[in-house]
């Protein structure tokens, strides 16, 4: 498919002019630096240990590990759904730790999209209105929430559903209608935890081809996966093992710690 709508653009750095480097354009999108997470159960649990990486504007990376190796919650980490114990998370240049909760709330929805394994979409309502809520926080207006909705569901081929329940759809289409619920706030990252994990292999296929035609757009994505395969075929790819970041394919030598 080719998702394709000029009302909808992402390109990396779009306040530049051609050839020149805006500010605020050309710094990492997200900044991990030396994090660290402990969770205060009983026994304890270290699930990173110093993690640090950098994410450019217009990046498709796999964060790849076993089960266990702290994927997931580098990705709240990430997605500023939790702090951590220790080190730095910046999102566009900003430090999360700076802003308190309601500020980082609006931070969260105005420059991350989220994409589930679970594709976690509101049975009841249309596959326009659940793509719309995406939009909820930016204070538009029904309709204009609705038009941007559109918008984002041309770009995944769902357009002509928009009218549908989510019941209505194969697994693969409700993983698209997620995607397109990311991407309406035309966030500065995309943050997918095992996008393919509820898919049989074709469809999984057809999502990786969906999120890296995005790519090819300009849109900025990690792809959390414990699935080699998936990992191989994506531009980057930052293997986790224990809490530690052990290969960073875009860092051929990350330092020991
Ligand atoms: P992955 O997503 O790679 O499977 P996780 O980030 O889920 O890894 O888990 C990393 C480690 O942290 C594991 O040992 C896991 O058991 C532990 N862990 C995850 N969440 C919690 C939690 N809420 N409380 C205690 N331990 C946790
Ligand atoms: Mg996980």
């Amino acid at each position: 498919m080719t998702p394709r709508n000029e009302a909808v653009t992402f390109t990396a750095g779009a306040e530049a002019e051609p050839g020149l480097p805006a500010a605020g354009s050309v710094g990492p999108v997200l900044e991990v630096d030396g994090v660290t997470k402990i969770y205060h159960s009983q026994p304890p649990v270290t699930a990173l240990r110093g993690v640090s990486f950098a994410v450019r504007p217009g990046e498709l990376a796999a964060i790849v590990g076993p089960s266990g190796s702290g994927k997931t919650t580098l990705l709240h980490l990430m997605g500023t759904l939790d702090r951590p114990s220790s080190g730095v998370v910046r999102l566009a240049g900003i430090d999360v730790a700076a802003l308190d909760d309601r500020e980082v709330a609006q931070l969260r929805a105005a420059r991350i999209g989220f994409v589930f394994q679970q594709f976690f979409l509101a049975e009841h309502e249309t596959v326009l209105d659940n793509v719309a809520d995406g939009l909820l926080y930016a204070g538009i207006r029904l309709a204009e929430r609705r038009r941007q909705a559109l918008d984002a569901l041309d770009l995944v081929g769902l357009a002509a559903r928009s009218g549908a329940r989510p019941t209505q759809l194969s697994g693969g289409q409700r993983q698209r209608v997620a995607i397109a619920r990311a991407l309406a706030g035309q966030p500065d990252i995309v943050l997918a935890d095992e996008p393919t994990g509820n898919l049989d292999q074709a469809t999984g296929q057809s999502i990786l081809g969906l999120l890296e035609a995005l790519h090819g757009r300009g849109v900025t994505i990690m792809i959390i996966t414990h699935d080699q395969g998936i990992a191989a075929r994506l531009p980057r790819r930052i293997e986790m093992l224990d809490g530690r970041v052990v290969a960073d394919s875009a860092q051929p030598r990350p330092e020991q710690p």
